[in-house]
């Protein structure tokens, strides 16, 4: 069943992907050489307090992990795809490509969204992984309208990663999100022919978030059971956004309109 969101519910998810949005952009702009992930943990922490939201990650149960994660903040690092978490031990370098991922519940409602940055000097590769990364996000967010179906926003994904010569992770995928931080249904960046193809339907709504890596599609989780790695090295990138099917088209939650 996937759940489809009245206006009044819209707005709430709106107000919750806002301040995920601020706080995200709030870390982009700490992100330098010398500064701890441990750092951008604290300030997400505090933004959080001061609007009065939950986080959604810290306590978040995985049964692949058997842990709950202990933090408000993913923060990934390079190699490192999703699910990375924050220390003081782990400092930003110059070059480093740093995936910044979180969500909060606000009013009983979920926000989620996760954005990619890089440190000088950016190489042409970081840039083109990042540039093609949003760019499959955007495409994404163009395919998420009422009578298309799931597969059209996979596909989108997919087609244009590949075409430029990257990978996409099948392990992590996106998600409904709404009164849950992970609803039905599973959104994954590639055209998943073994799982249904649910229509889209106007009130529906998806964190699309393609996960996007520089060499080879395998990945791996560390022993610390949540930070999953490219098993080749190579960097990855990940942007996501929570998209609303409206009558006027994708509406993206997650960002000022
Ligand atoms: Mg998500
Ligand atoms: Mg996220």
């Amino acid at each position: 069943m996937i759940a489809r969101r009245s206006p009044s519910e819209l707005e709430k998810l709106h107000r919750s992907g806002l301040l995920v949005h601020q706080i995200l952009q709030r870390l982009s702009g700490m992100v330098a050489v010398g500064v701890s992930t441990l750092d951008l943990e604290h300030e997400a922490d505090r933004m959080m307090r001061d609007a009065g939201a939950k986080p959604a990650f810290k306590g978040y149960y995985s049964q692949a992990a058997g842990t709950k994660f202990p933090y408000v903040l993913c923060v990934s690092v390079n190699e490192e795809i999703v699910h990375g978490m924050p220390s003081q031990k782990k400092v930003f370098r110059a070059g480093d490509v740093v995936s910044l991922d979180t969500g909060v519940q606000l009013n009983g409602y979920f926000g989620d969204s996760a954005v990619t940055v890089a440190l000088d000097p950016v190489t042409p590769e970081t840039e083109k992984l990042l540039r093609v990364t949003r760019e499959c996000l955007d495409r994404a967010i163009q395919q998420t309208v009422a009578g298309n179906r799931l597969a059209d926003i996979s596909g989108a994904v997919e087609r244009h990663a590949v075409t430029e010569g990257f990978s996409v992770v099948r392990e992590f995928v996106g998600h409904g999100i709404g009164t849950s931080l992970h609803e039905e249904p599973q959104v994954p960046n590639y055209v998943d022919r073994k799982n249904d193809n649910p229509r889209l339907k106007e009130g529906m709504v998806l964190a699309i978030e393609p996960m996007i890596l520089a060499g080879r599609p395998e990945s791996k989780v560390l022993k610390d059971k949540w930070t999953a790695v490219t098993k080749d090295g190579r960097n990855a990138a990940h942007f996501e956004h929570m998209v609303a099917v409206t009558n006027n088209g994708p509406w993206v939650l997650s960002r000022p309109a």
